[in-house]
C-alpha cells in the first residue's frame, strides 16, 4: 500500500478549509487588497538571501529539488511565500504603491510533524508593499483583529506585539544582548551557538533554565533610536485607540530575518505547544535586499490555515458555512429504465438540482439504503409503471412521504 508522505494531508472534507479561504476574500477585498500567485516552486536563493541562512528554515527546513543539468539553479518548493511575493514585486516592476495583495496556498518545510505542525501546510500570505507610516502597520493589524474576532466569531485569542527597531538599533541592541550573554552562565549549548550566529534567536529556546535568564536580559523597546521609540509609542497608542487588545512582549523576536520594526503573532491557548495562528511584521529592507532599486518599507502576515481550522473547531456550529444542496437519488428499478434515469437526471442538472443516478442494477430495498447513506433528501424512483405514465415517484427520505410527479414537472417541483 502506498501511504501519505510524512508530514502530509489528505483533505476529504474542504468545507471548512473553502469557507476560511471565501471569508479571506470577502475580508480582503474591502480592504483593497487584490489576489495574486505566484510559484510554488523558486530559486534556493531567493530564501536564503531573504530569510538568512541561519534562520531554521533555510539551515534545516527546505525542501530542495535536485538540479537536472549543470546549467539548473537550485530550486526549492517554497517555504514561505512573502519573499516570492516581494520577487515578484521587483521582478514585475510594480510601480503603484503601497501595493496590496494576498495570495493562499501550500508550503513546504521539512520539520519534525506534530499537532498543528505538517511539511506541507497552507497559508494565506498579505502583504503591504511600499508602505512607510507606521499607520499602516495599525491598520493592517486591525484588519487581522476584526477577521478573526467579527468574521470567524474567535474570541479566545490573544495578539501579541513587539517592536525590534530599525537596522542600527538591532546593531547596538544586539551588543548588548551579547555582552549580557558573555556575563550570563549555564545558558544551553544553542543559545551558545546563536549568540553568534544569529543571537535574536536565542528568545526562542526551550530550555527553561535559559528562559529563566533572559527574563532579565535588555529589553529591545528600551534600546530604540528616537524616531522607533516614537513609532513604538504611536503604534501602541492608536491600536489601543482602535480597540485593539495586545500584550507586549519583549522577547518575541520571529524567526526570519527580514524583520524590522513591529512583529506580532496572533496565538491561542487551545494550540498547545504550536499556538501561533498567524504571525507577521514589517520587513523595511527586504525589497532593496533582494534586489529592488530603492527601498520600500513593508509589512505582512501570514495565517496558518490548519492551525485556523483547529481553532474553529470550538466555534464551528456558530459559522455561517455553506449549506450543503439538497440531494436527488434516482432509483431506476430495472436496466431498462436506466437511460430513462440519466435523461431525468440530466433534466435536473441542468437546472443545478444535485442529482445522483444508482446505475448498479442492485434491489430496491438496497438502493434506498445507499441513497440514505449518501444523504439523499428525496429518491426519485423509475419503473415500468412510472415509465409507461412518464411520471416519478418521489420518495421523501426523512418523512417516507411518497408522491407520483409527471416527469414534465419535476424540475418545478423540486425548485418549488
Ligand atoms: P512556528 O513558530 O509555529 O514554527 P513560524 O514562525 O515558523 O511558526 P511563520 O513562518 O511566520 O511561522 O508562518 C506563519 C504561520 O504559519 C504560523 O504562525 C503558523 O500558523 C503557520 N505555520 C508555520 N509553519 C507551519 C507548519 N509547519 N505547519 C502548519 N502551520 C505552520
Ligand atoms: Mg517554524
Amino acid at each position: 500500500m502506498f501511504t501519505r508522505i510524512k508530514g502530509t494531508q489528505d483533505f476529504l472534507d474542504l468545507t471548512l478549509f473553502n469557507f476560511i479561504i471565501d471569508q479571506t476574500k470577502k475580508h480582503l477585498h474591502a480592504y483593497h487588497f487584490t489576489e495574486i500567485a505566484t510559484p510554488l516552486v523558486e530559486q534556493s536563493a531567493l530564501f536564503k538571501r531573504s530569510l538568512g541562512t541561519e534562520t531554521d528554515v533555510v539551515s534545516k527546513e527546505m525542501f530542495i529539488i535536485a538540479p537536472r543539468t549543470q546549467d539548473d539553479e537550485e530550486m526549492c518548493l517554497r517555504p514561505e511565500a512573502t519573499a516570492a511575493m516581494v520577487r515578484a514585486f521587483v521582478e514585475n516592476n510594480v510601480e503603484s504603491t503601497p501595493w496590496q495583495v494576498f495570495t493562499w496556498g501550500p508550503m513546504f518545510r521539512y520539520e519534525r510533524p506534530q499537532k498543528g505542525r505538517y511539511r506541507q501546510f497552507h497559508q494565506v500570505s498579505m502583504e503591504v508593499i511600499g508602505a512607510p507610516s507606521i499607520l499602516y502597520d495599525v491598520q493592517f493589524i486591525k484588519m487581522l483583529d476584526r477577521f478573526f474576532h467579527e468574521r470567524l466569531g474567535i474570541n479566545n485569542y490573544a495578539l501579541v506585539l513587539n517592536f525590534l527597531g530599525c537596522s542600527a538599533d538591532r546593531v547596538a541592541y544586539e551588543e548588548q544582548l551579547k555582552k549580557f550573554l558573555d556575563r550570563a552562565e549555564g545558558i544551553c549549548d544553542l543559545c551558545k551557538a546563536r549568540k553568534d550566529k544569529n543571537i535574536l534567536r536565542i528568545f526562542d529556546c526551550k530550555n527553561e533554565a535559559c528562559q529563566a535568564l533572559y527574563q532579565k536580559a535588555p529589553v529591545i523597546t528600551d534600546a530604540l533610536c528616537q524616531q522607533c521609540a516614537d513609532e513604538w509609542a504611536q503604534l501602541k497608542n492608536t491600536l489601543e485607540l482602535l480597540s485593539v487588545s495586545f500584550v507586549h512582549r519583549p522577547t518575541l523576536v520571529r524567526g526570519l530575518d527580514y524583520y524590522t520594526k513591529t512583529v506580532f503573532e496572533f496565538v491561542s491557548h487551545q494550540l498547545g505547544a504550536q499556538n501561533a495562528f498567524c504571525a507577521g511584521g514589517r520587513y523595511d529592507q527586504l525589497v532593496k535586499h533582494i534586489g529592488g532599486k530603492q527601498d520600500q518599507p513593508s509589512l505582512g502576515a501570514a495565517i496558518g490555515i490548519e492551525r485556523l481550522m483547529l481553532v474553529l473547531e470550538l466555534v464551528k456550529d456558530k459559522l455561517a458555512l455553506p449549506q450543503v444542496q439538497p440531494l436527488h437519488v434516482i432509483i431506476p428499478l430495472s436496466t431498462a429504465q436506466q437511460a430513462l434515469a440519466l435523461f431525468v437526471a440530466d433534466e435536473l442538472q441542468a437546472h443545478d438540482l444535485c442529482a445522483q443516478v444508482l446505475l448498479d442494477g442492485a434491489s430496491i430495498k438496497s438502493m434506498m439504503r445507499k441513497a440514505n447513506k449518501m444523504g439523499a433528501k428525496l429518491c426519485l424512483v423509475l419503473g415500468e409503471d412510472e415509465q409507461r405514465s412518464h411520471e416519478v415517484t418521489v420518495k421523501n427520505m426523512v418523512t417516507g412521504h411518497e408522491e407520483r410527479i409527471a416527469q414534465t414537472d419535476l424540475v418545478q417541483y423540486l425548485q418549488g
